[in-house]
């Protein structure tokens, strides 16, 4: 199974993901239980999930919008609790939380996670938080 595959409006690499994600954050009806289908990471590509040339599946499919796309709103990193970009940059510049633990106590996020079922990645948002940890401390 290939873990990236170009999206096909944008070309950009896409990042597998499991289905069962995409069913749950999906408001269609025909998605197919054995396919794969890919993230589509471009933030400019209004693409969220794709399988093939003839089964893309729009951000306005989603019942979320995905926190890296241009006009997400709101931007959540942590879907689970449904923490925001702005709570997570806050504690991290204003709190001192300089790391996953702290970001984590000091807001909440992966509070009753079901990161499979809610996050557009499938996958724990710990990932993001770092990133933001070491965008804003450098
Ligand atoms: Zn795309």
């Amino acid at each position: 199974m290939q873990k990236t595959k170009p999206c096909p409006k944008c070309n950009v690499n896409g990042e597998l993901v499991s289905n069962v994600t995409v069913k749950s954050l999906t408001s269609i009806e025909s998605i197919e239980v054995n396919q794969d289908y890919y993230l589509c990471l471009n933030p400019t590509c209004d693409v969220a999930y794709f399988s093939g040339e003839e089964n893309m599946i729009m951000q306005t499919d989603v019942k979320v919008p995905i926190w890296y796309k241009e006009d997400a709103d709101p931007k959540y990193i942590c879907y689970c609790s449904k923490v925001e970009k702005a709570e997570i940059v806050d504690a991290i510049v204003n709190k001192e939380c300089d790391t996953v633990g702290k970001v984590v106590k000091n807001t909440n996020a992966m509070k009753n996670s079901d990161c499979v079922h809610k996050s557009p990645t499938g996958k724990c948002c710990s990932r993001q938080i770092n990133d933001l940890i070491n965008d804003y401390n450098n």
